[in-house]
């Protein structure tokens, strides 16, 4: 039987089978209710366009990251363009920042592998500065500390 698979919709790994239809199997997902019979999204999953942008900004270079998503080096540089459009805007320096723990995905299949995401938020506006995606530990938090202390 196939491996369960996440949520195109909210990429959550709370899915499980709901009936056939038309001899495929139907998935439910039990986080955000959406049903769907593909299993194959179209394009990368999130998790992959965010783990990949994690790597870059973390020094990899575009053709090392394609060469580990199977896929063009112009394709991981749109990823992180849209990433960067979506998220950076930097705050004035000097505003108070908050730190969020986010469960990402267990982007390697294992549950032992789940990928964590600290954010800083500034306080006052509520506005994403900065993010690192690691462990659930202090060496992630420290990673982003270091980078928001410049
Ligand atoms: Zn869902």
């Amino acid at each position: 039987m196939e491996a369960k698979p996440d949520c195109p919709k909210c990429h959550a790994s709370t899915v499980y089978r709901s009936g056939k239809i038309l001899g495929k199997q139907r998935y439910r997902c039990k986080n955000c209710g959406f049903q769907f019979t593909r299993t194959t999204p179209r394009g990368r999953p999130a998790s992959e366009k965010a783990l990949a942008v994690t790597l870059y900004t973390m020094g990899l270079s575009l053709s090392a990251i394609a060469r580990i998503f199977h896929v063009s080096p112009p394709a991981v540089l749109r990823w992180v363009r849209n990433f960067a459009e979506r998220v950076y805007e930097k705050p004035e320096p000097g505003e108070a920042i908050i730190i969020e723990l986010d469960e990402m995905w267990h982007f390697l299949k294992s549950k032992k592998n789940k990928l964590w995401i600290w954010k800083a938020y500034c306080r006052d506006t509520g506005q994403l500065i900065d993010w690192e995606c690691g462990g659930r530990d202090q060496a992630t938090l420290h990673r982003l500390m270091e980078r928001l202390k410049k």
